[in-house]
């Protein structure tokens, strides 16, 4: 598979490391659980959204934009990262938050991703819950045009075929490494949200005709739609690199039995994965993501759904910058 054919800038750090969780999979009697480090990309603190975007602002930049528009929720790591790359690159940067959560909280408002959201010279603006936020940024780059700006939308969660991208590129680094050191993976585990982490995985697994297995915890949707979502954007990225055979919808599992009371609300499981990969593995992972991703990890060993001589890869997608956004839930 040839990705070279799509312009991509290189800031990323790549590969990320792939680690044995041994205390981990020690206190939960196996499979042996691994941990793909994309919490560590690089970017203002990094997350898998950077891998995203190294074909996302390529794209921005060759159609010569200027300002970045883009949008998530109030603790949203796709936009620390979107509008730290967009300094670097000298765009300006309009951020779209979501109070996608009713909290009148310090911390969530300001605190975490949202004040380093601000260190990047960012233009920030709120909008209530449930607002069309497509809408909203076509009106924000409406205004731009008029004053003479050319930007570029970067949708939420920079999931679209460009963005899934990203996570193609991940698969085939992954499977890469995995050959390198003899290691057969059975499965491969993440939080899966907007979507284009999944969809690029399968769609490179699928192109590798590797055998891997990969389960996305929701966090947000329920697993019908979560499914439907994933497997169309696999669908549109696979249609894109020019696959000859098509995705199907045995290749892409959700499981969304993990989300809690909703979006951003960390359930009691999703604390206590938190806590176990600190203190086990001096890890940290975040409330809103990676957090309830382990919880589903954990909570099917326990279930016994793995085989003990199984190996599991956990791609830590990232998110830590927003515990400090959750203090009143940690301590
Ligand atoms: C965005 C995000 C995800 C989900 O990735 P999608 O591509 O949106 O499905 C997972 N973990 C973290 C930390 C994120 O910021």
């Amino acid at each position: 598979m040839n990705l070279t054919r799509f312009p991509r800038l290189l800031f990323s750090h790549l590969p990320t490391q792939l680690e044995l969780m041994s205390a981990l999979s020690k206190a939960l009697g196996g499979p042996r659980i691994w941990i793909k480090r994309d919490d560590c990309t690089g970017l203002a603190g990094g997350g898998n959204k950077t891998r995203k975007l190294e074909f996302l602002m390529a794209d921005a930049v060759k159609k010569k934009a200027d300002v970045i528009i883009t949008q998530g929720a109030v603790q949203s790591n796709h936009v620390r990262q979107s509008v730290a790359i967009a300094a670097k690159l000298g765009m300006a940067s309009y951020a779209l938050f979501e109070e996608r959560i009713d909290s009148k909280d310090n911390d969530y408002n300001h605190n975490g991703n949202v004040l380093l959201t601000k260190m990047f010279n960012t233009h920030i603006s709120r909008h209530p819950s449930g607002t069309d936020m497509n809408a909203a940024m076509e009106s924000v780059a409406e205004k731009l045009r008029v004053e003479g700006k050319n930007p570029y939308i970067i949708p939420g969660g920079g999931s679209n075929t460009i963005g899934a991208l990203g996570y193609v590129n991940c698969a085939l680094e992954l499977i890469a490494q995995t050959n390198e050191q003899n290691l057969h993976v059975d499965h491969i585990i993440h939080a899966t949200g907007s979507s284009g982490t999944q969809a690029g995985l399968v769609t490179g697994i699928h192109g590798m005709n590797a055998t891997t297995s990969v389960l996305g915890i929701g966090v947000r949707m329920p697993r019908d739609i979560q499914e439907a979502n994933v497997l169309a954007l696999a669908q549109d990225t696979a249609q894109m690199l020019g696959f000859r055979t098509a995705i199907t919808p045995e290749e892409v599992q959700a499981n969304c039995d993990y989300v809690g009371e909703g979006y951003g609300i960390p359930a009691d499981s999703t604390l206590e994965a938190i806590q176990m990969t600190a203190q086990l593995e001096g890890i940290l992972l975040d409330p809103v993501y990676s957090g309830k991703g382990m919880a589903g990890l954990i909570d099917l060993i326990r279930k016994g759904v793995f085989h003990r001589n199984e190996n599991v890869v956990f791609i830590h997608t990232g998110g830590a910058q927003a515990l400090f956004g959750y203090r009143h839930n940690l301590e």
